[in-house]
């Protein structure tokens, strides 16, 4: 790989030794401090992105990224300057990321597979106790070092709640296969969509793919909506009967985590530490489920219904008339904020803006295949349409993405240089 700074180029008090990734915010490379010998990884804000609002993600990420402290999450060490754009110094994760595990290996140990888990999860229910949401969590930004040790890395595009506005949607930067339901959406981005994410990487760990595959966003929203995908024990075989027990606590792990509905996963990260621990000690037999499947009409089961006619004929006339009419207004508010979940569902039909941007903006703006303005732009059309929208831009590889629009939707694209790897 070659970068943007020759093997040795010096910038601040670091010698850049090797470029050892690549990705949408920048070059990342192997570097040694010249006052310590401390081996560090620098990371450098690229060309391609040079929007001011690319600039202050980046600094935002350093913000956010610089204030966590945690043995599996890498450590930023400062903020450098290197000849006017911002690289953030950070401790050096020898060893491979887990993309590069999996694809060599092709799949994990499921007891290895479960250590990765519960140790990502850690380093997740800590950035989450902070109010922080990672949202980019896939196997190309966690590292292991040689010594087996989980890092976190990439908080690009991770939000905090006392950062607003600044980060996008950004649905369709990088891969899609791990992005929640409600990230493809566009919906608010909660710790949920980070649990989620830990059940595509726990599913892709054990089995060597992913749950839901398809080659456009529209494509992979389908298979989720179907609900419906192989049990990784039914992908890979067991040999022992611990073996089994493990692939079964394996399997409730992940379907707990790839729950369509946020508020049905699993609780927290702390949660997914905890059931990953139960199955890691042998515990899989007697781990029980956290989340229940819960019915969507509580007044509709038989049980609450009795014990609603026993209370009226308990009460007087006068308080029955009462109690009829607190029915009457609950049912109202339920019935009204059902209609407004069903729109957050996507109701066909209603105006929806998608806001529509690209990291390297200007660049013209396709949807459809019919020229519709330039980027930053809001598109305006019906929820619950599909489009497809492509990007032009001179000296930029086109760029695409299927989109299925919401009432306020956000959509960034990432463009790349021509000549550049994509
Ligand atoms: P991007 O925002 O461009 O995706 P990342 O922070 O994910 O950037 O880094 C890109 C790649 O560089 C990673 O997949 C990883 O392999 C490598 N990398 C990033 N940070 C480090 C680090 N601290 N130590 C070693 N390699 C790193
Ligand atoms: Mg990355």
């Amino acid at each position: 790989m070659t970068g943007q700074f020759a093997n040795g180029a010096i910038v601040s008090h670091y010698r850049l030794d090797e470029l050892v990734g690549a990705g949408g915010m920048g070059e990342v490379y192997r570097a040694t401090d010249m006052q310590t010998g401390r081996v560090v990884a620098v990371k450098i804000f690229g060309p391609a992105a040079v929007e001011a609002r690319d600039l202050a993600r980046f600094y935002h990420e350093a913000k956010i990224h610089r204030s966590l402290d945690h043995p599996n999450i890498v450590r930023v060490h400062e903020l450098i300057d290197v000849h006017g754009r911002p690289g953030l110094v950070m401790e050096y994760v020898d060893g491979e990321s887990l993309a590069a595990r999996i694809a060599r290996l092709g799949r994990l140990p499921p007891g290895e597979a479960l250590e990765h888990l519960r140790d990502l999860a850690g380093a997740l229910a800590y950035v989450h106790a902070r109010d922080i949401v990672h949202r980019d969590v896939k196997p190309a930004n966690v590292r292991l070092t040689s010594s087996g040790v989980l890092k976190l890395l990439d908080f690009g595009i991770a939000k905090s709640a006392y950062v607003h506005g600044l980060t996008k949607t950004g649905n369709v930067i990088g891969t899609p296969r791990y992005l929640s339901p409600e990230q493809l959406l566009g919906e608010p981005v909660t710790p949920a969509s980070d649990v989620w994410a830990l059940g595509v990487l726990l599913y892709e760990m054990v089995s060597g793919q992913v749950p839901f595959e398809g080659a456009t966003v529209s494509e992979l929203w389908k298979r989720i909506d179907s609900g419906r995908y192989a049990q990784p024990s039914q992908l890979v075989g067991a040999s022992t009967s611990d073996e089994a027990a493990t692939l079964a606590g394996i399997d409730a792990i992940a379907a707990a985590c790839l729950e369509r509905e946020p508020g049905k996963r699993l609780a927290s990260a702390q949660a997914v530490v905890e059931r990953a621990n139960a199955v890691l000690g042998g515990g899989a037999a007697r781990a029980m489920p956290t989340v229940a499947p819960t019915g969507r009409d509580p007044i509709g089961t038989p049980r609450s219904r009795t014990s609603l006619s026993g209370s009226i004929e308990a009460v007087s006339r006068s308080w029955r008339w009462l109690l009829i009419a607190a029915v009457a207004v609950w049912l109202i508010v339920w019935i009204g904020l059902w209609m407004m979940r069903d729109d957050r569902d996507v109701a066909p039909g209603e105006r929806a803006v998608e806001h529509i941007e690209s990291t390297a903006d200007p660049a013209d703006v396709f949807v459809n295949g019919r020229r519709v303005g330039q980027t930053p732009m809001d598109y305006t059309g019906r929820t619950g349409v599909m489009i497809t929208i492509e990007l032009r831009k001179d000296g930029y590889q086109p760029a695409h993405g299927d989109v299925q629009l919401t009432v306020h939707g956000s959509t960034t694209l990432s463009l790349e240089p021509i000549g550049k790897q994509p």
